[in-house]
């Protein structure tokens, strides 16, 4: 890791020195534990302080639209994926983004290594595909892949599907699981069972919005839920606003989740709401070959029609 830090800086340091961008969007160190913080350099001496472990899990690609400078970022697979999607959506200008690619060979989920250790307060030292985890004078040792983030264990995407440059060589695309295992337990419940689970998963949610903030997808100006007129769904945290608000929110997702985890990772009450936009993204590649984020070509199916398109569901 200390080795794609050093290659950080020196890439964007150069970038920044020689005026190709006017700003590097990577990461420092953050202010809590096992949490890399998005941060924004402009100068070479600040590009000198970018950072790059397995906490760097925050999606970039949320930093770029409506800017109007050219901006550098680091891009991991997923977050190359959504930079793909808001080229193809028009919310940044391909040209206008520098794309330093980073392999990834997945993010590590801080409330996992919570559950090992009981505090967060800890040292991990990585051996091979084993973390020794260091916490209150005990040690314990953990497979790296019992750590890592569940939209990492199931990545299939790891190495930047686009970049202007690469960081050291690329990953085993194949090292994650697939779309099939991660909907399974879903796919094995009856429709009432499915149902009860969502009314039961989303009956915590406080309505704050982070999971929206977080997603690179979200970019309108004025979001569904903030309009008043109309209102397309009420603003409580009744149930059935609740349910609205998110079954809405995973269909202007569909076909265009990257499955960066980002949604998840910024819920406070521990939601999981990749849930939904797995699924989904499961119909859309099933009913129109489609995984998001691959293509700096294609349109994303629901943002096109023709007259091919399945429609097996219109009764
Ligand atoms: S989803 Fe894939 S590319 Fe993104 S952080 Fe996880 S392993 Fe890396
Ligand atoms: S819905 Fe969640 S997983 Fe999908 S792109 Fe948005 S933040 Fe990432
Ligand atoms: S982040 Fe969590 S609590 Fe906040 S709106 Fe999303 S699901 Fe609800």
């Amino acid at each position: 890791m200390q080795d794609i830090s050093n290659k950080i800086r020196e890439i964007a340091g150069h970038l920044l020195a020689e005026n190709k961008v006017e700003a590097v969007v990577g990461f420092r160190p953050g202010t809590i534990p096992l949490i890399s913080a998005p941060t924004v350099v402009r100068t070479e001496a600040e590009a000198a302080g970018l950072h790059w472990d397995r906490f760097c899990g925050v999606n970039l690609a949320n930093y770029l639209p409506k800017r109007t400078e050219k901006m550098a970022v680091i891009a991991k697979g997923c977050d190359s994926r959504s930079i793909v999607g808001l080229v193809v959506e028009n919310q940044i200008k391909r040209e206008n983004v520098y794309i330093i690619g980073v392999p990834c060979t997945g993010m590590i989920d801080r409330a996992k290594v919570m559950r090992v250790a009981g505090s967060l307060e800890v040292e991990l030292v990585e051996d091979g595909e084993q973390v020794v985890v260091k916490a209150g004078g005990k040690e314990s040792t953990v497979a790296l892949s019992d750590i890592l983030q569940d939209n990492c264990q199931g990545c299939q995407h790891r190495n930047p599907v686009v970049f202007d440059e690469l960081i050291g060589a690329k990953v085993d695309e194949t090292a994650g699981g697939d779309i099939d295992t991660a909907v399974a337990k879903i796919e094995a419940m009856t429709a009432d069972e499915r149902w009860r689970h969502f009314e039961e998963m989303y009956s915590t949610c406080i309505r704050c919005y982070a999971c929206r903030n977080a997603c690179p997808l979200c970019y309108c100006e004025q979001c569904f839920v903030d309009d008043s007129q109309p209102q397309w769904c009420g603003k409580s945290t009744n149930p059935v606003d609740v349910k609205t608000f998110h079954i809405f929110r995973a269909y202007h997702c569909s076909g265009r989740c990257t499955d960066c985890g980002a949604c998840k990772r910024a819920c406070p009450v521990g939601i999981n709401v990749r849930e939904l936009t797995r699924k989904l993204e499961k119909e859309v590649k099933g009913l129109f070959g489609y995984e998001a984020g691959l293509s700096l070509e294609a349109i994303p199916p629901l943002g096109v029609y023709t007259e091919k398109d399945p429609q097996g569901f219109i009764k």
